[in-house]
């Protein structure tokens, strides 16, 4: 294929979870010109996460017409502390045997033939809404993604905040002192009543009591091992009580934690992302919204809180912007 205007300029993005990898190649204009999604690998390590990173590009740029050389870069989301300077990737524990250090984007972009550029994973989320979705009208915004775990970005100013590179854990503000196990290991965080993960968990704690519940029943239907958005979704459409009363706690904890980062920081809008996030709408960031008030110290002013509009692909799109300003093939 010929290479066009459009496509001389066409990044890659790669959003890396826990569960799923989608890759997004995009145009100058961040217009997705097409996208693949791979399940990510249960064993072999790094090594073996990034073979299945740079599978999952390579087939969406080849669905582009491209190969993966030709793209001005690709920029990664990934999990756990990253330096962004070097590509480097530790502490990502939901990723399997991914112990120590691992030079990601020097893997990928040997594997790929392009800069590669990596950054956390929320973080570019949140970019990906400032830049390009929900919270495109603000200058600050706080980015709270709610899914497995509940992970946060923030924009103060119109400009990341990540710290020392371990800002944003807004999923470990504490709700409650000595409150419930966290997968962390510490009690009372705000993760530890409204992660997938932790509702899972508890589910199966009221199960093992004898409390009766649709959630595992929906589950072997869909042959599922975990608790998916969408099956919380459907258990509380059909007013199963233990999802309900699990789902009204994750609410309360996380109007809590976001009105307390909210009482620190006053930022505009607060975007609602996640898988929960995502698949629950602007209803549930509505029920959040509310949850916060009783906990504003500004409750005259409380900030707009906004479903992400980038939606699945939003982790990947977001990660595409990293390498805008690749110098690569350039000409
Ligand atoms: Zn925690």
């Amino acid at each position: 294929m010929q290479a066009t205007a459009t496509t001389r300029a066409a990044r890659g993005g790669l959003d890396l979870g826990g569960t799923k990898i989608e890759a997004v190649v995009v145009d100058a204009r961040n217009h997705i010109l097409a996208s693949a999604r791979r399940p990510t690998p249960t064993n072999g390590g790094p090594a073996a996460v990034a073979a299945q990173l740079a599978g999952a590009l390579t087939e969406a740029a080849q669905s582009a017409g491209l190969e993966p050389a030709a793209l001005k870069g690709v920029g990664v989301g990934s999990p756990g502390i990253v330096d962004t300077a070097s590509g480097t990737v530790s502490s990502a524990r939901n990723l399997p045997d991914w112990d120590g250090q691992f030079g990601l984007g020097p893997a990928l972009a040997e594997q790929l033939g392009t800069p590669v550029f990596v950054g956390n994973d929320v973080q570019v989320a949140t970019d990906g809404e400032f830049k390009l979705g929900a919270a495109k009208p603000y200058r600050s915004v706080l980015g709270v993604f709610w899914g497995t775990g509940v992970g946060g970005g923030l924009i103060l100013n119109g400009k990341p905040w990540t710290g020392r590179g371990g800002a944003g854990e807004i999923g470990h503000i504490v709700v409650e002192i000595d409150g419930a196990r966290c997968g962390c290991g510490r009690r009372g965080c705000m993760e530890a009543y409204a992660g997938r993960a932790s509702m899972e968990a508890r589910a199966r704690r009221r199960v093992e009591k004898g409390t009766k519940t649709i959630l595992f029943t929906l589950m072997k239907e869909r042959k599922r091992t975990r608790l998916t958005s969408s099956i919380w979704a459907k258990a509380l459409e059909r007013r199963d009580q233990v999802a309900t009363e699990i789902i009204d706690g994750a609410i309360r904890a996380l109007g809590a934690g976001i009105a307390s980062a909210q009482n620190l920081l006053d930022v505009e809008a607060v975007v609602i992302g996640g898988g929960l996030g995502v698949r629950f709408g602007q209803p549930f960031a509505d029920r959040i919204a509310k949850e916060m008030l009783p906990h504003l110290f500004n409750d005259e002013h409380p900030p707009d809180v906004l479903t992400a509009s980038l939606g699945d692909l939003g982790g990947a799109i977001g990660a595409s912007l990293l390498a805008r300003n690749s110098r690569h093939n350039a000409s």
